[in-house]
């Protein structure tokens, strides 16, 4: 039997009871660790966290808890190929996909150990100016910001065992509260290292980082009123865990990363044979592949031109056939598996689903696996389907497919693609291709409530621009409706989250006397 994974809580390593959960490689089908996390004592690690982690990280000033963001940068750079080898084993994805997952965390920790050293010596944030309350300009309102004294807990979903876990816990830890982990379980391993790696450096006061790995029974049973609760996953764990008392009757903070029909729009202005239209053809085959396309941001719906439908198919559909997919540890392959054979299923049968009512533009099945047996890999070639009528189309715009798979979507004027795209119910991001400034400007502002984040690619942006699906710690990460209803990261806003706000009204002196102790964010 595999190596049973421990668990940390309590400012110690436990181990599960019983054989635990396999993990595997969806490539060659071995079994790798297991995990379990039966038989812990759920609201004593809850309890050792808020108590003894909390108090720790909360004597520490917002300066001191960056430079300890630093520190925990160095643990994981030390360890990067490690986690190259884990993440290769276990995710199935290539050396490109590993980075999104492994560079990207480190990338975002570290944005926030530079960003969160500003905030120096404070103990609080002060949230806007000091207002006069009467007449007179003696007593005034102050709204300040305090970190709050439970712990954060996070439920991830196992597409990015690793940013998933550092883009959470860095503002988590640079506000002051100690963090609990719970990776889904197919995945666990990384997060479990790199948790492993940054405790044994002893980088961090104990109790501020723990993990609990395996299945979440009890989990959401150990929260108490300040905690919150961070979850990333499908929509329909999302729903079922918004049912849990803690959040009704205790006001425990919930926030919900789900899934999202994200969109591509090739603008009126962008032809076939314009610069727009090669950048989005480009990303478009970037999104379906990248990760298999197992990127809750990833492009889902393709709108384009009616009179540039099939223009937009042959290119994309061209890019696509020359995708090498396979074992990711041969290096011609261009695209990993999925993340199990459960997921293969879930994807092949998604894809079915959606041939109900959509075309086959680009058929995945073509590919020829690279150094993998199809009867074992869970690898799905990049799919690329076309509905003519997408107003008749529903299902396109309401499955989420969570694998290579897109479909193009033909529009006949603005505003009709503009409300094709709102029948995403809300999603996290949506890009948009073409040269006219004011035409972008305007749809973007059409589009900005359904929506987390809009990418925009004009040619100037050509070279300049992050990439559709990248998360970038500056920028907003969430969306509504659909997606959540979330919102994460968008610099030191993502610490709003992990504190509290209170209105202080008080005379002018007493103000004056709680000002030193805080600063701006
Ligand atoms: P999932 O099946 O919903 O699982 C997500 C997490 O919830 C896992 O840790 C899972 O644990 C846990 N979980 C399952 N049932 C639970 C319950 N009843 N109570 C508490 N926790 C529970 O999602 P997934 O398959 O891992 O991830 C894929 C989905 O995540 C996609 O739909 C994707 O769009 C979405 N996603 C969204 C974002 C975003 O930022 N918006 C980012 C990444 C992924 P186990 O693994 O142990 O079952």
């Amino acid at each position: 039997m595999s190596e049973l994974l421990s668990n940390h809580v309590g400012g110690r390593w436990v181990a599960g009871e019983g054989a635990g959960t396999a993990l595997f490689d969806p490539v060659t089908g071995d079994e790798l660790v297991r995990v379990s996390n039966a038989g812990l004592d759920l609201p004593a690690a809850f309890a050792f966290a808020r108590e003894t982690g909390g108090a720790a990280l909360r004597a520490m000033t917002y300066g001191e808890r960056a430079a300890m963001l630093g520190a925990v940068v160095k643990v994981l750079q030390a360890h990067r190929a490690e986690y190259e080898a884990i993440a290769t084993a276990n995710s199935g994805g290539t050396r490109g996909d590993n980075a999104v997952d492994i560079d990207g965390a480190i990338f975002t920790l570290g944005w926030y150990a530079k960003t969160g050293a500003a905030l120096g010596p404070a103990r609080a944030l002060l949230d806007g100016p000091a207002v006069k309350l009467g007449k007179e300009d003696g007593f005034r309102s102050q709204h300040v910001l305090l970190p709050l004294r439970g712990v954060a807990l996070f439920i991830n979903a196992f597409n990015f065992p690793a940013w998933g876990l550092w883009e959470k816990a860095a503002p988590a830890l640079l506000s002051g509260v100690p963090v609990i982990v719970k990776p889904a379980t197919a995945t666990a391993w990384l997060t479990q290292k790199m948790v492993a790696d940054v405790i044994a450096a002893g980088v961090l006061p104990a109790g501020a980082l723990s993990i609990v790995c395996g299945g979440s029974a009890g989990l959401l049973d150990a929260l108490a009123g300040e905690d919150v609760v961070s979850f990333t996953g499908s929509a329909a764990t999302g729903a079922t865990i918004r049912q849990h008392p803690a959040f009704r009757e205790q006001s425990v903070r919930l926030n919900v990363e789900a899934d999202s029909l994200n969109s591509a729009l090739l603008m009126p202005d962008a032809a076939p044979d314009s610069e727009a239209f090669g950048l989005f053809v480009r990303e478009v085959v970037r999104e379906m592949t990248v990760k298999a396309g197992q990127k809750c941001t990833a492009i889902r719906r393709v709108f384009v031109p009616a009179e540039h439908y099939d223009a937009a198919a042959q290119a994309i559909g061209a890019k696509l056939a020359a995708i090498k997919v396979g074992n990711p540890r041969n290096e011609a392959t261009r695209m990993g598996s999925l993340v199990s054979r459960e997921q293969a299923a879930t994807v092949r049968n998604g894809i079915a689903a959606l041939r109900e009512v959509a075309e086959l533009l680009h058929d995945g099945a073509t590919h020829e696996l690279v150094d993998a047996d199809p009867a074992i890999a869970a690898c799905v070639g990049p799919t690329l389907l076309g509905a003519r009528d997408p107003q008749a189309a529903s299902l396109v715009h309401d499955l989420e497919v969570f694998g290579p798979v897109a479909t193009l979507l033909p529009y006949r004027s603005l505003a009709d693609a503009h409300a094709l795209i709102r029948r995403g119910g809300g999603s996290l991001v949506a890009s948009l291709y073409g040269a006219d400034a004011a035409t972008l400007g305007a749809s973007c502002l059409e589009l900005a409530d359904a929506h987390g984040r809009l990418h925009v690619v004009s040619p100037e942006a050509g070279s300049l621009h992050t990439g559709h699906g990248n998360v970038m710690p500056q920028s907003l990460h969430g969306g509504p409706g659909r997606a959540g209803g979330g919102e994460e990261l968008g610099g030191l806003r993502g610490l709003g989250f992990y504190h509290r706000r209170c209105a202080i009204q008080a005379a002018t002196g007493v103000l004056d006397a709680i000002a030193p102790l805080a600063t701006s964010a």
